[in-house]
């Protein structure tokens, strides 16, 4: 048997690249029941003849950005698998800023234990007073770059980030997510067209998370724009995944706080010092009421 990497998924099939060729596979049935779908990334062991081939075995994942299931019971969805760095696009202007969606991207690559690269697209854009909203990330510890796929700002900073890592990109459809990409690495629109047509799907849409390789070393996986990122999390958890949080969980009067309105809370007693940004803790409220309430 190969070994190969899943390059993108399409339901039941998927396209692996294995010895440098593009095999169209399918995935035996055991594999798909026991250990649910395969997703990007994967490393899987394949039986090959010529460009097709059946997937047989999943080797172990090193990491993975997820997803909520589709219905409550489900295994979360996988975004992309073996990445080490995930970059979240959002936009300052056009659309403006949007503090919940760059809160549940922080929230996502914090659950799937991946560093994140926060990218603040189409700065030229920015208008005074704009810095104010991406701050509270940059206190956080976030790394954060500003560029602007039209002027050119920060794309070098975003290519040295990238280099010799394995890359997942996320973002809401319109920040600017393909523009950045293109210019990044020559070629993606190309290589994301030739994996679609090996199953013969839409040669001109991005259908689905596809790992292409970088010509400077590492990967990067391109996922379709969402319009809603939903979290493989719940509210219990969530705390730990703002890590602005940390040196304050533990002291709270009631084990069980939530963090919102209990006596004797160190997190808010935190925010009302400003020590933790009150946008975050805000933000966090938010993603709980949403996980409470069912819709991830
Ligand atoms: P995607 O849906 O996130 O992939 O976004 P696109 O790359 O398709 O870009 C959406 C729109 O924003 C297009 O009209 C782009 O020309 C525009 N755009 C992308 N990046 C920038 C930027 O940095 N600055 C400005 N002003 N416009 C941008
Ligand atoms: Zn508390």
């Amino acid at each position: 048997m190969d070994e190969a990497r899943v390059v993108a998924v399409y339901g039941r099939q998927v396209v692996c690249e294995a010895g440098g060729a593009l095999v169209a596979c399918n995935v035996v049935g055991s594999l798909l029941r026991d250990h649910g779908p395969l997703a990007a990334g994967d490393r899987v062991r394949l039986e090959r003849s010529g460009d097709e081939g059946i997937v047989r075995e999943r080797l172990a994942r090193r990491a993975a950005l997820t997803r909520s299931p589709r219905r409550p019971g489900l295994p979360p969805r996988v975004w992309a698998a073996n990445v080490d760095l995930v970059l979240g696009v959002v936009s300052i202007r056009q659309p403006d800023f949007s503090a919940g969606l760059a809160d549940r991207i922080t929230v996502a690559a914090s659950v799937g234990g991946l560093r994140l690269l926060l990218c603040v697209n189409k700065w030229d854009l920015a208008e005074e007073g704009d810095e104010a909203q991406v701050q509270p990330y940059v206190d956080a510890g976030f790394r954060v770059v500003r560029t602007s796929a039209t002027s050119g700002l920060g794309m070098d900073e975003l290519a040295r980030e990238l280099a010799g890592r394995d890359t997942v990109a996320v973002g809401h459809s319109g920040v600017g997510k393909s523009s950045l990409l293109n210019h990044l690495v020559p070629g993606l629109r190309i290589r994301v067209n030739e994996v679609n047509a090996v199953t013969g799907r839409g040669r001109h849409t991005t259908t689905t998370a596809t790992w292409v390789p970088l010509p400077a070393g590492g990967a990067l996986v391109d996922t379709p724009g969402v319009r809603s990122l939903g979290l493989a999390t719940d509210a219990t958890a969530l705390p730990r995944h703002f890590p602005e949080f940390d040196p304050y969980l533990g002291r709270c009067e009631f084990d069980d706080c939530a963090h919102d309105s209990e006596p004797g809370c160190a997190v808010r007693a935190a925010v009302e010092a400003g020590e933790v940004p009150r946008l975050r803790h805000e933000g966090y409220l938010r993603i709980r009421e949403s996980l409470l309430a069912g819709n991830g």
